[in-house]
């Protein structure tokens, strides 16, 4: 009861919080995953001040006065979970030409709902990878200024593209024009891109190296940005401070990718030995969507799901879980990302279990989530882990995710910024 009544404290007072909010909260647990260390620990007990971590210890330590406690009982402590591959203004139940039925900043609207689901799911850090009209960027703003709840947006705005490529809107006859602001063909037309989306708001740059599954006239695997192009993204993006997240199936494209230097390969469905030789030496990340196949096979069909679509997901869906559990052999650094949008956000946990079946430890892929995900956004300041300095960004579990890693999938208590945003029932 209680605790109860400090929770609902909390909570009130979550409700109202803003960066400028000066207030202490101590979280204490029985265990914590120490993710950095890569073990669990016990009684931990963490202090949150404006926000920010303060201090990391033991239940027992010094309280500072006038604190709001929140015990979390028998429960397991974990940092904030980061989704590094997510498109929060998509819904996949409005797929294929079923979404010419919205107006465009209808999807604005949808992503306010899926903030709100992702976050309340344990995900505090999302990157959000290719979304229309700067939504992604209006969306972290209304997040940032607490109109609506939502996870911290890394946003890519628009996926860049060549003409005729994923990217581009290849579902229409040639008299139908549709605005194409991310569309290039040239190495000097997307260093142009690049520093256009970063004017509004981009803070990675997202690039559509090869064919896709849910755009309609590509082959999956084909290579559509030519060394040379991408090249020129990497030089411009890295010059102006943004990390690189190339779209890629095919061994060709993601190979040309790595070879230019990109930071995080996603897919990466075909991706071969000579891809994890180049990606071990230059230090990128691979970036694996392995849940989502389930989900386009069983319900894509009804979503409205181009029947291309679906052929391309039986061609590829396998083969990729093959290739990432290679990968993960092979010793390339690999992060958690889901493709959010393409099944309904906020079951992103459900990658999880996945990656354990193909060839993770739940320690692991807890560590691809959180403290690697932060080294690949170059934000190992403020997430990732539970350490002073970073956000009060934290989830907890009833049971023990290093023995059942599915424990992930109903987090019972999530606080980000020292917010308590679900509280244990
Ligand atoms: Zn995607």
């Amino acid at each position: 009861m209680k605790t109860a009544m400090i929770l609902a404290a909390a909570l009130l007072s979550g409700t109202a919080a803003t960066a400028t909010d000066a207030k202490t909260v101590v979280v204490t647990a029985a265990h914590m995953i120490d993710v950095v260390a890569g073990k669990r620990v016990d009684d931990p007990q963490v202090t949150i001040v404006d926000g920010r971590i303060t201090a990391v210890g033991r239940k027992g330590d010094a309280v500072p006065a006038g604190a709001e406690r929140v015990d979390l009982g028998g429960r397991t402590l974990l940092p904030g979970l980061i989704d590094m591959h997510v498109h929060l203004t998509s819904d996949p139940t409005l797929s294929g030409y079923r979404q010419l039925e919205f107006t465009d900043s209808f999807w604005t609207v949808v992503g306010v709902a899926n903030a709100r689901r992702t976050l309340d799911a344990g995900f505090t850090t999302v990157r959000n990878v290719g979304s229309s009209n700067y939504d992604d960027v209006a969306l972290k703003q209304g997040i940032d200024r607490g109109y609506v709840p939502g996870p911290r947006i890394v946003p890519a705005t628009y996926a860049l593209g060549a003409t005729g490529g994923h990217c581009d809107a290849t579902e229409f006859p040639p008299s139908i024009s549709v605005p194409h602001p991310q569309i290039a063909n040239s190495p000097d037309e997307f260093r142009g891109l690049v520093r256009t989306i970063r004017k509004y708001g981009a803070e990675v740059v997202k690039v559509c190296m090869t064919g896709g599954v849910l755009s309609k006239t590509d082959s999956v695997g084909a290579q559509q940005i030519s060394l040379a192009e991408i090249k020129a993204i990497v030089e411009e993006a890295h010059m102006l401070g943004m990390k690189v997240a190339v779209h890629a199936h095919g061994s060709e494209g993601i190979n040309d990718a790595l070879r230019a230097g990109v930071d995080t390969i996603e897919h990466a469905s075909l991706a071969d030995a000579e891809s994890f030789r180049l990606a071990k030496a230059s230090g990128a990340w691979f970036d694996m969507d392995i849940y989502d196949d389930d989900y386009i096979l069983a319900e894509g069909a009804k979503n409205g799901v181009f029947p291309e679509s679906l052929e391309k997901e039986r061609q590829v869906g396998l083969k990729q879980r093959q290739t990432y559990r290679a990968a993960h052999a092979a010793g390339v650094k690999m992060l958690f990302g889901t493709d959010g949008g393409v099944y309904p956000n906020g079951n992103n946990a459900l990658q999880f279990a996945k990656m354990v079946e193909w060839g993770m430890t739940p320690i692991e892929a807890i560590q691809a989530a959180t403290s690697s995900a932060a080294v690949a956004l170059g934000r190992t300041v403020d997430v990732g882990a539970i350490q002073p300095g970073r956000f009060g960004d934290l989830v907890a579990v009833d049971g023990d995710p290093l023995a059942d890693v599915r424990q992930l999938e109903h987090p019972v208590f999530v606080m980000k910024g020292g917010a308590v945003v679900v509280a244990p029932k």
